[in-house]
């Protein structure tokens, strides 16, 4: 169902491509003091492409990608895209069974009688999987170079590593500024690793970072910091956040992220350009202000 759509300032609003739900929601822009940026997808293009396949000894790195490639095509996560897509240039995915999705984890599924696994390191130790030291090193170097890497694993070993890269949005930098005009703290929250967050909250501009975070406990970090007297705006784009977005003073949806996220939100950006958030919460202080 598409909310009561109601735009900001209208002329304005609409030009900016901003969407309300109602106008109880022009309220909680007054008070917002903190925005949580969810980074895959909203502060990053979340457009992820395959950047390299390193192999375990022994491993074809080809048959690596092909495996984690047919697992992931039943994924919907922009690192499963960017894998299945490389994988499917390279020639045809086998049918996969009992396919799962681990939130915020990764995937697995059987492929051709055996049991693939493809996400990140703890979730393949904590299903009992050995990581040999080469990988571990190979995905510990992608990390310090600011790029996410997940390993595939079959028959209880680790295989390869895959490393993707996501770019930043070139509107991001300038929407933090916006923000801080705003009086608002910006804090990048992410279920990716330290290293990774750390390097595009450097690039733009935030110096508050929560990263590792898993999808369930995303909420959590809002709760908490609605605890510490904080009152909260979420932008997002409802893969893997719907609920953080929810539970948010003011929950923003990217309007080129799922519909969840827009059925959760309070506003939508419809071009998922980061600035309108900004522009969205000064248009909506003033209209108040010309209300009252
Ligand atoms: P974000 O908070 O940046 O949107 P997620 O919470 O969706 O990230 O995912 C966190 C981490 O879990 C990813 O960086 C990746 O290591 C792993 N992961 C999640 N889904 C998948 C998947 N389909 N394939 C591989 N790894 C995954
Ligand atoms: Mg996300």
């Amino acid at each position: 169902a598409t909310p009561t759509a109601l735009l900001v300032g209208t002329g304005r609003g609409a030009q900016l491509g901003i969407l309300i739900k109602g106008p109880e929601v022009l309220e909680s822009t007054r008070r917002v003091d903190t925005i949580v940026l969810d980074k895959t997808g909203t502060v990053t293009t979340g457009k992820m492409a395959l950047q390299g396949v390193v192999a375990a000894a022994g491993t074809d790195s080809d048959e690596a990608l092909r495996l984690a490639g047919a697992v992931e095509d039943a994924s919907e996560h922009p690192i499963a895209r960017a894998i299945a897509a490389a994988a499917a240039e390279a020639g045809k995915l086998p049918p996969v069974v009992d396919f799962a999705n681990v939130e915020g984890r990764g995937v697995r599924a059987t492929v051709e009688g055996r049991e693939v696994l493809v996400g990140r390191e703890s979730f393949l130790v904590s299903e009992s999987v050995a990581v040999p030291d080469e990988l571990i090193k190979a995905r510990e170097e992608a990390e310090q170079e600011g790029r996410t890497a997940v390993l595939v694993a079959w028959a209880g070993q680790a295989r390869a590593v895959l490393i993707i890269a996501d770019a930043i949005k070139p509107t991001s930098a300038e929407a933090v500024r916006r923000f801080a005009k705003l009086g608002l703290t910006p804090v990048l929250l992410t279920g990716d690793n330290r290293a990774v967050a750390d390097r595009v909250a450097a690039e733009v501009g935030i110096d508050r970072v929560i990263a590792e975070v898993l999808p369930q406990d995303k909420v959590d970090v809002i709760t908490k910091l609605q605890g510490e007297g904080k009152v909260v705006a979420m932008v997002g784009d409802g893969v893997n956040d719907a609920a953080a977005l929810a539970a948010a003073d003011l929950g923003l949806a990217m309007g080129t992220g799922t519909d969840v996220a827009i059925e959760a939100a309070d506003l939508t950006l419809v071009r998922g350009d980061l600035r309108a958030a900004a522009d969205a919460i000064r248009l909506s202080r003033r209209t108040l202000s010309t209300i009252k």
